[in-house]
């Protein structure tokens, strides 16, 4: 009787208990899988952001940098280029976070220029022409401006700079970004079209920074007599004609959002507020002006086009604890910062 009742039970175990434990491993495996499948999906795609395939580190290797003055073209390392820019660009006694913020910045300029500069150059990628592309200066010739004593120093912070944010580039939306940079924004920066017309770039927005305003580069004035700023502009516009016994014989006519000069009347000829500033030698459009007796005088705020990342900017917020991340992000609106 009890081996029936054995019999019995052994049969119900291989009936239903073995297959539905089977079946609940199974069920186990298959979930294992599927949770693998999607953890190396985003495996894939956090490789995929690590090795940007459009912009392949190692494709930017060396660049072909085409020196302005002797018409040579220089084939080096990117990394020994940036020391170059890095230490041209920027005051070494900066901030380390906005040497580095620079450093990811020149970065990110140079691989757009290669990737969209369309032949500018010829057969180099980039120029080292500051009002063309971004200024560079070859060690030996940065060493011989540095006071002898800091130089080794100044040069390893430079280095340390570009190697520490080795790879790293600034995108919007998956590209590569154009990074404008510049000196002194005057408290805020300007969008691009204001300066060069075209398109406006949505990470290039009007930005706020305090803490400008304690740099040198931040107050300047240029005086001219009546006679030298007439003469000037006739350079230009030949038909000039200003009359200073009238009233608002120079007049702001027009401002940017950012509260630069827009349009400005000399006389009779109204000029962009750009082309003042090229006319006239201003620091930048952020300017008023005062006429006395036997000249005018203008006050200017800030240097540079104002797009972008100011530098003294870049050093104040870094003074004050930010990161280089937070520093290109307060500057570049809505990026990511990406390893090459
Ligand atoms: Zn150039």
């Amino acid at each position: 009787m009890k081996k029936i009742l054995f019999y019995i039970i052994a049969l119900f175990c291989i009936v239903f208990l073995i297959p539905s434990i089977c079946t609940r491993q199974k069920r186990q495996m298959q979930k294992n899988e599927a949770a693998e499948n999607i953890s190396k999906e985003n495996t894939v795609e956090s490789n995929n952001e690590a090795n940007y395939p459009k912009y392949d580190y190692t494709k930017f290797g060396t660049i072909k940098l085409y020196h302005s003055k002797t018409g040579e073209i220089e084939e080096l390392p990117i990394d020994e280029y940036l020391y170059g820019v890095v230490s041209s660009e920027m005051p070494v006694k900066y901030e380390m976070e906005a040497l580095k913020a620079q450093a990811v910045v020149a970065r990110t300029y140079t691989i757009y220029q290669i990737t969209h500069s369309n032949g500018k150059h010829n057969n180099a990628d980039i120029c080292d022409n500051y009002a063309c592309c971004q200024a560079w200066i070859s060690k030996e010739d940065r060493f011989a401006k540095w006071n002898e004593l800091d130089a080794e120093n100044n040069w390893k912070k430079i280095v340390n700079a570009v190697n520490s944010s080795q790879g790293k580039v600034i995108t919007y939306n998956g590209d590569v970004i154009d990074a404008f940079f510049h000196s002194n924004s005057g408290g805020i920066t300007e969008t691009a079209s204001n300066v060069w017309g075209g398109q406006n770039f949505p990470y290039l927005q009007n930005v706020e920074t305090s803490g400008e305003d304690e740099y040198s580069e931040y107050n300047s004035e240029v005086e001219l007599s009546k006679d030298e700023l007439t003469n000037k502009l006739k350079e230009k516009h030949s038909e000039i004609e200003i009359n200073y016994e009238e009233n608002d014989v120079i007049k702001i006519i027009e401002f940017t959002e950012s509260g630069r000069v827009k349009k400005i009347k000399f006389g009779n000829v109204e000029i962009a507020g750009t082309e003042a500033r090229t006319i006239l030698g201003l620091k930048s459009t952020n300017f008023n002006f005062e006429i006395r007796d036997n000249s005018v005088i203008f006050f200017v705020k800030g240097y540079g086009h104002g797009v972008g990342m100011s530098q003294t900017g870049a050093d104040s917020l870094a003074k004050h604890g930010a990161s280089y991340e937070e520093i290109i992000k307060h500057f570049y609106s809505n990026v990511e910062i990406i390893n090459l």
